[in-house]
């Protein structure tokens, strides 16, 4: 028997493997089983270049259970290893700089174990004593058994074996008995070795035998050893796409398409990607890409490696060129890394594309779902942007969908203003907006539906890449004033007037929480209602934006919602109303008009004399007079307010014209709705 010394240059890696692989130590298994894969693959290779020349017999990696002796064994019938060949892979370890290395990546077990090569020595994160017994397929070739406690000292010896191949035996210690669980080692094959290419026997297969689970003879293989991106597209068809996107997602609803990713220059990159079919909920994704490397499963945190927008996506990727063994913050410097993302960006466009030209309807049947994404990638991708505005796709109101060319040349003849500003219409709730959309398409103009995550900004970029665009939601004001022609008509009231009409519906105005009513005038037709609610397109674009964004824009989520109440100068009842101020005014209202402008005259005349006066060169008499004069101004006004707000009160239209216009915005709620429904029925007689 031979005792040693690991070769460890500088540290006990011991307590390193222990301490900092901690938080993802399960990947030992992952890293035992693919050295047994990797075993059978070299003695598959050998076979075939002549090299071996023995039978390579059943070519099965085992994985076993011993509860009672508490440990797990893994077999694989490969090469093997040679005493000399222990001697140089597992007894010598280059262990220098270890501290400097660890520090900076200790919460990365898959940087320290690629940087170390330390796959097989991740074993000592769950185990007190691992053994290797191991016959090489040399000719004439001595079986022999390592043997290590988990520190510096090892021991070798000579043992009989009848296979080839090796056995790696864990005892599993204390802390990790839950590795020694049938359940959570499924678990594992499953996360890790799912596609691995040897095929992996962890027990017996099961079967229903007189209401119990008993096994039966046949080997449980864990994986597919042909998943199906390794084969060529050409040998696959739609459904062999869809049973192996279930075989990844075993829950996941029905994918919308699939990419077949197959580059073999400048870099190594297979894979299937898929659009999966999800509404509006980003955050409530679970199913992820997998990254995988030769068939080994390494991560499913594709950040760095894939765009942003396209960690949305499903399905797998594999490359033995992408860096796995390293840090996220160096894998996201990385040129290669950058190329793959690039690339992947320009085939997930291309795929889209020939989707859209080729099958057009079916696109559109699928763009509700698709849109996510593809806006997703416009708003953070220039690149893709640039591609994907030839199939990025508007829907107006009645469920047809265009190009952003297709639409242009649809609106630009009817619905460009005076300016030569082109005007987008759009709705976000067209249950809601009903009545601006019904206004608008009485013009011949058409609405966009704006329901989706993220319209607004798509919006907001599409108007900074376009001049003379604009969107604007359909509720956003009048529709005369949205698209403004040269023809507009203008309010026939005077000054005195509209300022009469709103301090009586100002003072009506109910009072809401985090809400401002301004009161404005339009002529809007005789057919169009006597009053209507728009909220201002700028400010409203800045909350909504703010409620998804936060940080700088938070700001304007702090503001109140502004929403004008417009008043339709053209209708009857205005006019009838306008009719009424007069007659339930006038004679209160008249004498202190004629004593405001009295008031004011003085004002007026004072301040003519003293015009060209620096403030100092005013007489204290002067200044007296004028703040005097003033004062008793907005006294007066004040009294106006109170005459107008007193005929408010009285008059039940006011408020039921207010009413009107916020339950046809669903501004009307609680007590304020339950009041007007009682009002409403007294006018029934
Ligand atoms: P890596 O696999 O990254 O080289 P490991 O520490 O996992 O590092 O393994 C070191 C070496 O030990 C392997 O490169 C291989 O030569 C040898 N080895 C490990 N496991 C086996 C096995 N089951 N059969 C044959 N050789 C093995």
């Amino acid at each position: 028997m031979k005792q040693g010394n690991i070769g460890v240059t500088s540290e006990n890696i011991f307590p390193v493997i222990k301490k900092f692989l901690y938080s993802d130590h399960e990947i030992f298994l992952r890293e035992i089983v693919s050295n047994a894969v990797d075993a059978t693959q070299k003695l598959k290779t050998l076979a075939s270049v002549g090299e071996f020349k023995g039978e390579i017999g059943e070519a099965v990696v085992r994985v076993k259970l011993d509860k009672e002796a508490k440990t797990l064994t893994i077999s694989d019938r490969g090469i093997g290893m040679t005493a000399e060949e222990i001697d140089k892979y597992i007894n010598q370890i280059a262990f220098s700089g270890a501290e400097e290395f660890l520090d900076k990546y200790k919460d990365d077990a898959n940087a320290i174990i690629g940087h170390f090569g330390l796959g097989f020595y991740s074993s000592f994160m769950v185990s007190k004593k691992v053994e290797i017994i191991s016959k090489s397929y040399k000719e004439g070739s001595k079986a022999v058994k390592w043997s290590c406690e988990g520190n510096p000292d090892y021991t070798m010896e000579e043992v009989e074996k009848a296979d080839r191949g090796t056995d790696i035996v864990l005892y599993i210690d204390e802390e990790n008995e839950n590795f020694l669980e049938e359940g959570k080692i499924n678990e594992l094959l499953n996360k890790y070795c799912k596609f691995l290419a040897i095929p992996i026997a962890f027990g017996k297969k099961k079967e229903w035998k007189d209401g119990k689970n008993v096994e039966t003879d046949e080997d449980n293989i864990v994986n597919n050893t042909e998943p199906a991106w390794v084969k060529k597209p050409a040998d696959l068809k739609d459904e062999d796409y869809s049973k192996f996107y279930r075989e990844l997602y075993p829950f996941g609803e029905d994918p919308l398409f699939h990419i077949h990713l197959n580059v073999d220059y400048p870099f190594n990159l297979t894979g299937i990607l898929y659009f999966p079919k999800v509404k509006n909920n980003i955050e409530l994704q679970r199913n992820k890409i997998q990254l995988y490397c030769n068939q080994v499963f390494v991560t499913d945190s594709v950040e760095g490696i894939v765009p942003d927008f396209l960690t949305l996506l499903h399905g797998v990727i594999d490359s033995p060129d992408i860096p796995l063994n390293v840090s996220r913050s160096y894998l996201q410097s990385d040129g290669n890394v950058k190329k793959i993302s690039g690339h992947i960006t320009k085939k997930v466009a291309d795929r889209l594309q020939e989707i859209f030209k080729s099958e057009r309807t079916e696109f559109e049947n699928k763009w509700d779902s698709l849109k996510i994404f593809i806006n997703y990638g416009m708003l953070t991708d220039e690149k893709f942007y640039e591609r994907a505005v030839k199939f990025n796709l508007f829907k107006n109101t009645d469920g047809k969908y265009f190009t952003a060319e297709e639409y242009k040349a649809l609106t630009e003849p009817n619905q460009t203003d005076k300016d030569g500003n082109l005007i987008y219409l759009y709705t976000n709730d067209t249950e809601q907006q009903y009545s601006y959309i019904e206004a608008a398409k009485a013009k011949g103009y058409d609405v966009l539906v704006f329901d989706g995550q993220f319209d607004v900004h798509m919006a907001s970029m599409l108007e900074q890449k376009n001049e003379k665009t604009r969107y604007v939601r359909v509720d956003s004001d009048v529709i005369d004033r949205i698209i403004v022609k040269e023809d507009a008509s203008k309010v026939e009231l005077t000054a005195d007037q509209m300022n009469a009409l709103s301090k009586v519906f100002t003072a009506e105005t109910p009072e809401m929480k985090d809400t401002n009513f301004m009161v404005t005038f339009e002529s809007l037709g005789a057919d169009a209602m006597p009053m209507m609610v728009t909220q201002q397109e700028f400010m409203r674009r800045m909350k909504e934006m703010a409620a998804l964004q936060g940080g700088m824009m938070s700001f304007y989520g702090q503001m109140p919602d502004s929403y004008n109440l417009v008043v339709n100068t053209d209708h009857e009842l205005i006019k009838s109303l306008m009719n009424k101020v007069n007659d339930g005014t006038d004679s209160l209202v008249a004498p202190l008009n004629s004593e405001i402008s009295s008031l004011q005259e003085t004002v007026n005349k004072i301040n003519e004399m003293n015009k060209n006066k620096k403030d100092e060169e005013i007489s204290e008499a002067d200044k007296e007079i004028i703040k005097e004069n003033n004062d008793k101004i907005s006294g007066l006004n004040s009294k106006k307010d109170e005459i107008y707000k007193e005929f408010a009160q009285k008059e039940d239209m006011v408020r039921q014209i207010i009413d009107l216009a916020l339950l046809a915005n669903n501004m009307l709620k609680g007590e304020a709705l339950s009041k007007f429904v009682k009002r409403s029925t007294s006018f029934i007689k």
